[in-house]
């Protein structure tokens, strides 16, 4: 099997609340955020993610 070698990053994210004007931009915060504001508020809220990945077989 070949060996692979694999980096992968958050570089991006983004939380928008679809019930109230709350939104997050931090890209490393705004996935826990997003969660903390839908559990305590009851909102619905999007979060779009951007992960960066390297396949490196050297
Ligand atoms: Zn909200």
């Amino acid at each position: 099997m070949e060996k692979k070698r694999v980096r992968r990053a958050l570089i991006h994210a983004i939380a928008q609340c679809q019930d109230c004007d709350w939104g997050e931009e931090g890209y490393k915060v705004a996935q826990k955020k997003a969660r903390g504001h839908a559990i305590k508020t009851g909102h619905t809220v999007d979060v779009e993610t951007g992960y960066w990945h390297q396949y490196n077989p050297k």
